[in-house]
């Protein structure tokens, strides 16, 4: 397995891939990898003939006074497991590499980027978008694999490569979850024992909601104001957001349908964690 600080680099390799007919799928990352990560490569292994990993934190898609200093990183580790779950290529540039001196172009959005996390978080999409762009235009992928556990995220990227005809298919994967039900997240690191217990508030309001669903109810302010009420409840836990939108549009709805996305992001602490489920 190779690993690529420089663009040129893994141009050449793409190159030679290319013209050797081979498919190529990319799983971009800020690292840290776990098993999250892990079912994305292990996917993009199964339907492609080489895998890339990107592992880059992101500057851009970080606000003023978030977490990009501290945000853990180990690329030691990243690279044996990237490696024995069969991936071809890390590419892992330096902040100066992905942005040179003068660095001025944007790729951005409205809409689907101005609800959820968008709210909170007003420069990350734009962040996103741009590095996601750039990655697909330097690794020209022919697939490029997404987890759910960042729906928004997941349905903003589908939008742009829509949008802008950008020639790949983008591959959703299903959450990965930690036994006890807390979706797998680099920040769970972050989490004092006392605050690991309270981050479980996030998955049983998930599990609830989806029960909701499930039972037949159709008020979706009723499911999100369930879910809230259980959250409440958890003296770490406060609500950033709890919300049922279009599972295409990103916007509120009242009535449950289908796509539909329940979203929450929650502070536990300090740490913000995210957890969504699907209809
Ligand atoms: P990140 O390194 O947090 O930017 O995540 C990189 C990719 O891994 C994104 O597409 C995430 O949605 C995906 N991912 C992160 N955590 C999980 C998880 N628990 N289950 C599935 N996919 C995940």
């Amino acid at each position: 397995m190779q690993i690529a600080k420089t663009i040129k680099e893994v141009r050449t390799q793409v190159k030679t891939w290319k013209s050797e007919g081979l498919t190529v799928g990319l799983v971009p990352t800020m690292g840290y990898l776990h098993e999250g990560h892990g079912s994305l490569i292990t996917r993009a292994r199964k339907e492609n003939d080489r895998v890339v990993v990107s592992v880059f934190v992101n500057p851009m898609q970080f606000g003023p006074g978030e977490d990009l200093e501290s945000y853990p990183r180990d690329l030691e580790k990243d690279s044996a497991y990237c490696e024995s779950l069969g991936a071809d290529l890390i590419f892992h540039p330096e902040p100066e590499e992905m942005y040179t001196a003068g660095f001025c172009s944007y790729v951005d959005m409205s809409v689907l980027t101005e609800e959820l996390c968008g709210l909170s978080r007003p420069v990350h999409f734009r962040g996103v978008c741009t590095v996601v762009n750039k990655l697909f235009n330097i690794v020209q992928p022919n697939r490029a694999y997404f987890g759910q556990k960042d729906a928004q995220q997941l349905a903003v990227i589908r939008r742009m490569v829509e949008d802008l005809n950008m020639d790949l298919e983008i591959v959703g994967c299903p959450i990965v979850r930690e036994e006890d039900g807390l979706a797998k997240s680099s920040r769970n690191t972050y989490l004092s024992d006392e605050e690991r217990a309270a981050a479980l508030v996030l998955s049983k309001a998930v599990k609830l909601g989806e029960e909701l669903v499930k039972a037949g109810e159709r008020d979706a302010k009723k499911i999100v104001s369930e879910m809230s009420a259980l959250i409440q409840k958890e003296p770490l836990a406060r609500i950033d957001y709890v919300k049922a939108v279009d599972g295409l549009t990103m916007q509120q709805i009242d009535t449950v349908k289908s796509p539909m996305l329940v979203a929450l992001a929650v502070f536990i602490g300090k740490t913000r964690l995210i957890d969504n489920f699907a209809v």
